[in-house]
């Protein structure tokens, strides 16, 4: 009677909201928890997007939309492709869906067979690897390390494609390590894909706002544009305009693909809630100024993070370049915990919630989000000192 699909045996839960929740439970019971184990900017949903949301709700837009989209969204999302990421599509290439993630799911659902194979650069976010076993394909990762900046080689990239090769999922700025492509560092993965027409890419472009060194964003179906029409780019407002719990993420990319997205999601959730698609137009069509204070306020959260993790014996931890996200290196610790699932109980002890870096297919160390205020930031690295001091 309890049996579950053998799909779903396959996949474990997300271990970014298991540890949120449970966050969220022990400070239900009273336990004085720091959680700085999800990504979800602290800032307040702007002003105009909330009233955007509100006027919808009063001008009665509160019933079925287009499943893929409103069409004054997906041209608002076509605005945004084309003007913050330069991917220039009509509206007929561009999707709307609840989350990046669920575009990420029906994409890969709606793409992957039993034996085909897809390239994930590892460490990971948790979700791809869990999409891509439910759709009952395989995981092949690529390692990527600290000292080449959490970036694969074009050597790398060479060596993992094989004739099953489906998919490769880029995600830069990257979470959980904040690893970052160049325009430069692009054109030559591009040399390799260009051998191989089957392989699609996915080039998650959620963080592209934060992207911290000079330069600027630099996205894959712009770079090499004649790949372009096997590029599938995530963008959405959860992470870029504080909308996580608008839950709408936009897609752009092949008309077939988008297509074959749009029928899983007539099935599966349907359009995007109503309201929320009417704030992501004001958030897309707004003023986007803010979004480099924004950027600002990230920046200064991470070198107050990175210097004061630095500072404690045991841990270590780059400077990541995009996101809002920390790779926390422990190994000196693990003598002492055994592993970093242990660790992290330990460190939830001591009031502060991380995710160990195991979810994220790594080890020995933990994924922190800075995106958290500045005096919670603060107590939760004195937290952490005093939980490896003790
Ligand atoms: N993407 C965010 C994170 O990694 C939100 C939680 C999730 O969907 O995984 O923390």
């Amino acid at each position: 009677m309890t049996k579950t699909s053998i799909a779903l045996g396959r996949i474990q839960p997300s271990q970014t909201t298991a540890m949120t929740d449970r966050a969220i439970a022990l400070r239900a019971a009273g336990r004085d928890i720091i959680s700085l184990s999800v990504g979800e900017p602290d800032f307040a949903t702007p002003p105009h997007v909330v009233a955007a949301a509100k006027a919808a709700l009063d001008a009665g837009d509160t019933k079925y939309t287009a499943v893929g989209g409103t069409a004054r969204l997906k041209a608002a999302a076509a605005l945004h492709f084309s003007r913050d990421l330069g991917i220039v599509v009509p509206t007929s290439q561009v999707t709307v869906s609840a989350g990046g993630k669920q575009a990420i799911f029906h994409a890969l659902l709606a793409t992957l067979d039993p034996g085909d194979e897809v390239l994930i650069p590892s460490p990971w976010w948790v979700s791809y690897p869990e999409i891509v076993r439910f759709a009952g394909a395989t995981v092949v990762p690529i390692e990527t390390t600290a000292s080449g900046g959490f970036r694969i080689a074009a050597e790398q990239l060479a060596a993992g494609i094989t004739p099953n090769t489906r998919w490769l999922l880029l995600n830069s700025p990257g979470n959980p390590t904040g690893a970052t492509y160049s325009a430069e560092d692009l054109r030559v993965l591009g040399e390799v894909l260009r051998l191989h027409p089957r392989v699609l890419v996915m080039s998650d472009d959620i963080y592209a706002p934060l992207r911290y060194s000079p330069g600027g964003h630099a996205t894959l179906a712009v770079e090499c544009p004649d790949l372009a029409d096997r590029v599938l780019t995530i963008s959405g407002v959860s992470k870029s305009h504080a909308m996580t719990g608008f839950r709408i993420g936009v897609a752009a990319g092949p008309a077939w693909l988008i297509a074959a997205m749009e029928t899983l999601q007539s099935h599966s959730s349907g359009n995007p809630a109503s309201i929320s698609q009417a704030a992501a137009v004001a958030a897309f069509e707004g003023p986007q100024d803010f979004l480099l204070d924004w950027r600002e306020r990230f920046r200064a959260r991470r070198d107050m993070v990175v210097s004061a993790i630095n500072a404690i014996p045991g841990l270590s931890t780059p400077v990541p370049d995009g996101a809002f996200y920390c790779m926390v290196d422990a190994v000196p610790l693990m003598d002492r915990f055994g592993d970093d699932a242990a660790l992290a109980l330990h460190l939830l002890d001591y009031g502060v919630a991380i995710v160990p870096a195991s979810a994220f297919g790594g080890r020995d160390g933990f994924r922190i989000s800075f995106a958290a205020d500045e005096a919670k930031l603060e107590e939760a690295v004195r937290r952490i000192a005093a939980a490896v001091a003790a």
